[in-house]
């Protein structure tokens, strides 16, 4: 059994601790199981993505003593794989214009039902004002996945995860799908994919057989497994792993700089440190 897993770090600041526990922990799982690991460089917002952290991660991965499978994919160069994707879906009636501002979507959700939950993994949860209404694309301020119909298409699905926290097999379940995710994001006209969208094609696209990654991605999982499910792509095991967390208990972010693996480097700490701070 082949064992393909990948690090997928957006160029938009330096690596902190937490990427690089990712990083090595995917490496090590690879190097374990006898499989591949691989980076790809998921520079899709393009007015984010600097040249510079490419560099520089490409350097702090080396460093670190990790070794990847070239050429490394990197997303700018597979907007026409995305929208390609996206008509596919478009084709199957699943996808719709959304015209709706940040402020249409906040007024329209304002009268919040009890126990309904106002956000999801993909942020604030769309109220579906636009799902009926065949707006142009034109006019468009997104692309939405009907997240009924897609699941109604999709089902049934499932996914294994195989971190400590949500250890086993989860079966998606319509209604669950529909009132704590919603209507998700697929594209905007300056972005050729959301993020759910690029990951399942370039997961599919590079063979990748188990996603490593953090805990704070678990949620948008189902999303993904949908995803797959509509593009007739296989559904990777996942397995998310802990988040490395500050000494407040807050999750390190990229404008966490004291944190960055660059600065470690300079006040002098070895690769084996950063593996000892990091818990591995
Ligand atoms: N680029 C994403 C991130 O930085 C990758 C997420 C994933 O591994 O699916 O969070
Ligand atoms: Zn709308």
């Amino acid at each position: 059994m082949t064992f393909i897993t990948r690090f997928a770090p957006s160029p938009t600041g330096p690596l902190h601790l937490g990427h690089a526990y990712s990083a090595m922990l995917a490496h090590d799982m690879a190097t374990a199981a006898g499989g591949t690991f691989l980076l790809r460089i998921d520079d899709l917002d393009k007015s984010r993505a600097r040249a510079q952290w490419e560099e520089q991660i490409y350097d702090d991965l080396a460093w670190l003593g990790l070794t990847w499978e070239t050429p490394v994919r990197r997303q700018s160069d597979h907007f026409a794989d995305y929208d390609k994707v996206l008509q596919k879906l478009s084709k199957l009636g699943l996808t719709y214009a959304c015209t709706c501002t940040r402020r249409d979507i906040e007024t329209a959700a304002n009268a919040p039902q009890e126990g309904v939950p106002e956000f999801g993994p993909d942020g604030r949860i769309y109220p579906g004002t636009c799902c009926n209404a065949r707006h142009a694309l034109s006019k468009a301020k997104c692309i939405r996945l009907n997240m009924r119909a897609a699941c109604e298409h999709a089902m049934p699905a499932s996914f294994e995860e195989g971190g400590p926290d949500q250890h086993g097999k989860h079966a998606l379940d319509v209604e669950t799908m529909v009132s704590t995710i919603g209507d998700v994001v697929l594209a905007r006209p300056n972005m050729a994919a959301s993020y759910h969208l690029s990951v399942v094609v370039d997961d599919a696209a590079t063979g990748v057989t188990d996603v490593v990654r953090g805990a704070d991605l678990f949620g948008a999982t189902s999303i993904h497994v949908v995803l797959q499910k509509l593009l007739g792509l296989r559904t990777p095991h996942y397995h998310h792993h802990k988040l490395i967390r500050d000494d407040t208990g807050k999750r390190l972010a990229k404008r966490d700089d004291a944190r960055a693996i660059s600065k470690y480097r300079a006040d002098g700490a070895s690769p084996a440190d950063i593996r000892a701070m990091a818990g591995l």
